[in-house]
């Protein structure tokens, strides 16, 4: 029987990129499952995208996953997309399927996850999310999809926060509403479901949290970060202080990773080697 020396290709383009442990994970799950693939992590500017991508092509990348700063301008390069990544305006992950480029969102997936997870759903729920970025948006377009009954964003930019809501209410039909977020943010009573969407708090700068009337904060919520590093977030110390439930972000990094893994290969993923593996690689245990 002839050998095969040649393994299938994965990884991630972004930039920085150099810190980012998802392929210690994804390798990780491969060894278990037997499969010889490789996840190469590769610095790719802004402006270089486009070669990438055609080297995804011309290399037979089974895939690749996008990060700062090419979620967006990576559509411009696909075939198709998911009717979520189409909805959200951003792409976290390709699967190239025999020549032709398919990008799909998992960050939003992935946090439906860690609520499903801790036996909580968005549906009829009222949401605060902080924030307006990537992730902000992937969180709440998944959310709305899911069934929730209001989405709330606080955003310290009036302009992407105003864009968000009118993109939730258009595309998703979704009750949603803007806080101008220029000082410290009340979240409303009713309030179910309250969701860290910015970048605060996230290492090494972990002595940070959301600028927020952490008095606000009720027993009866739910409070979940997407930081992940240190996952137990000052963000949710805060939280637990005021007797809510939290979520952390290493759960959400750790689904979307198990998505991605289960969309390249079409191999259930090996979830507790996946946070096993992270979880050494924060230095967690
Ligand atoms: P973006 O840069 O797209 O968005 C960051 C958001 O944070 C923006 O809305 C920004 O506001 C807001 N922000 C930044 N600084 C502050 C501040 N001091 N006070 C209030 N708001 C602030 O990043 P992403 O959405 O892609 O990522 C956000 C975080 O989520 C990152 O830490 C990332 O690592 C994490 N993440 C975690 C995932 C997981 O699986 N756990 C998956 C994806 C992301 P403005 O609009 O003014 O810029």
């Amino acid at each position: 029987m002839s050998k095969n020396y040649r393994s299938e290709l994965v990884g991630a383009f972004g930039d920085p990129i150099d810190e980012n442990p998802t392929g210690v994970m994804e390798e990780a799950a491969f060894a278990a499952k037997g499969l010889d693939y490789r996840y190469i992590t590769i610095n790719v500017k802004k402006g270089d995208l486009k070669a990438a991508m055609d080297g995804i092509r011309a290399m037979n990348f089974r895939g690749i996953n996008l990060t700062i700063p090419h979620k967006v301008e990576v559509l411009k390069y696909l075939d198709e997309l998911s009717k979520e990544a189409e909805i959200i305006g951003a792409v976290n992950m390709v699967v190239n399927k025999d020549g032709k480029l398919w990008g799909d969102n998992t960050d939003g997936k992935g946090y439906l996850i860690s609520l499903k997870n801790a036996n909580e759903t968005p549906k009829g729920k009222n949401i605060m999310i902080l924030g307006a970025g990537g992730a902000a948006r992937a969180i709440s377009v998944e959310c709305a999809l899911a069934g929730a009954k209001k989405i709330t964003i606080a955003n310290i930019e009036k302009k992407q926060g105003e864009e968000l809501v009118g993109l939730l209410t258009e595309r998703t039909g979704v009750e949603a509403k803007f806080i101008m977020w220029d000082k410290p943010v009340q979240v409303p009573t009713d309030t179910n479901i309250l969701s860290n969407a910015t970048s605060v708090g996230l290492f090494p700068d972990i002595d940070q949290k959301p600028d927020i009337d952490y008095k606000t904060i009720q027993s009866d919520m739910v409070v979940t970060d997407v930081i992940f590093n240190d996952p137990n977030s000052l963000f949710l110390q805060e939280a637990q202080k005021r007797g809510a439930k939290t979520i952390n972000g290493l759960g959400m990094l750790v689904n979307q990773g198990e998505l991605n893994f289960t969309l390249w290969t079409g191999v259930d993923a090996p979830i507790e080697v996946m946070v096993e593996t992270l979880s050494k690689e924060f230095g967690l245990e």
